[in-house]
């Protein structure tokens, strides 16, 4: 029989907590009311359960619940927000900023706004992943209606500087945006404190169902005004109708109140695991790290192997699920967006790997992957 794979690509997705599970579990079949359903016990119980979960999951990105909408995911809530601010704000200007690492989500949305007749600003990174504020801060025009930079990036998990960012647009009067999918349940995110307007994530980033996200919306000082984008019943106010995924907002709820309480010790002991793993693989002089080893989550690795083919690299290490620095978007090979423009040259682009670990790796995991990447490194 096959052995079941070890998982260290806990970026793309999680599995879902057994306490989210259970949480879940009532609201599709005893408690199955319509939250919208306004005259009898099915819908206030429904009603009572969404209101908590949008609690929890306001409280972890220190905010009020009346400044939070559920949506379908990250995609969609990145989707809403970019399309409702270019219509919505086209009076002030149509200008945007955000920057070449961000999430193909972010990225796709723009290049429609652009065939729209939006303007769009892609900043450079350096070679550690980061923004330079200068050059943001240079780049906001008369026209510019919103930035919109990524919490942390889902690749190298590299942390750009969101308080900075958020004062210089909060002093230029700009929007801030941050696609904040990987940051939250990983780190502390405060919209208060760092300025931030709008905010979107997933629950199954963060051990919650696949199909449920949040979009937060800053009710005040400024005001963030979006056009509906669903239309039918003005549900989520009237932006996004629709009736709501009950078990889905009960399970981000509940993987927020989690969050909120282990996420520092899963974080230090994820950091742990990951020095190790990286020690390992780099003694040897023929792997390094890309993108900023200080500012950056404390689940996420991204390594190079030098002189390596990324077929031989991808065939043999079978056993350990991760992702590659390579995407087939369309039908030919591409090397990630992300390392190339932090300067990685293409065949180091090709031959890296991504590794994320998660409130369930076990150091045994991170043994047998060090053991499994220094055959692959001893073989060629
Ligand atoms: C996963 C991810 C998304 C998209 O989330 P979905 O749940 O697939 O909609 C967007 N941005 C980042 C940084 C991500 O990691």
């Amino acid at each position: 029989m096959l052995a079941q794979p070890i998982y260290l690509d806990y970026n793309s997705t999680t599995p879902v907590d057994e306490r989210v599970l259970e949480a879940m579990l009532p609201y599709f079949t005893q408690k199955f009311g319509n939250p919208a359903s306004t005259t009898h016990l099915f819908g206030f119980q429904a009603k009572e359960a969404v209101e908590l979960g949008r609690e929890r999951v306001a409280s972890l990105i220190g905010t009020g619940r009346e400044q939070v909408i559920f949506t379908s995911g990250a995609t969609e809530s990145i989707n809403i927000a970019l399309k409702g601010i270019a219509e919505r704000y086209a009076v002030k200007g149509n200008h945007i900023i955000t920057c070449k690492t961000e999430h193909k989500a972010v990225l796709d949305t723009c290049h429609v706004l652009e065939q729209r007749g939006c303007a769009v600003s892609y900043l450079d990174v350096n070679r550690e992943g980061i923004i330079d504020l200068t050059k943001l801060e240079e780049a906001i025009t008369d026209k510019t209606i919103l930035v919109c930079i990524m919490y942390a990036n889902n690749e190298t998990g590299v942390v750009q500087d969101i308080s900075g960012i958020g004062s210089i647009c909060r002093k230029r009067g700009v929007l801030f945006m941050t696609d904040a999918t990987q940051a939250l349940g990983k780190m502390r995110v405060d919209v208060d404190e760092d300025n931030i307007d709008i905010l979107c994530a997933s629950a199954h980033k963060m051990y919650g169902p696949k199909g449920t996200g949040i979009l937060y919306l800053r009710r005040r000082d400024p005001r963030v005004s979006l056009p509906a984008m669903v239309h039918g019943g003005g549900h989520e106010n009237n932006i996004r109708s629709g009736t709501l995924n009950v078990p889905g907002i009960v399970g981000f709820g509940k993987a927020a109140e989690i969050a909120n309480l282990e996420m520092w010790d899963d974080a230090a002991r994820m950091s742990r695991l990951r020095t190790i793993l990286e020690q390992h693989l780099t003694e040897s002089g023929h792997a390094f790290i890309n993108g900023s080893v200080r500012n950056r989550l404390p689940n996420t690795t991204n390594i190079s192997f030098t002189g390596i083919k990324s077929e031989t690299l991808i065939r043999k290490a079978r056993n350990i699920a991760v992702s590659t620095g390579s995407a087939c978007t369309s039908a030919i090979m591409q090397p990630s967006h992300v390392l190339s423009s932090m300067g990685v040259d293409e065949q180091h682009a090709y031959a890296s790997i991504r590794f994320s670990l998660g409130r369930f790796t076990t150091e045994e995991e991170i043994r047998k992957t060090i053991e499994t990447f220094l055959e692959v490194m001893n073989y060629q």
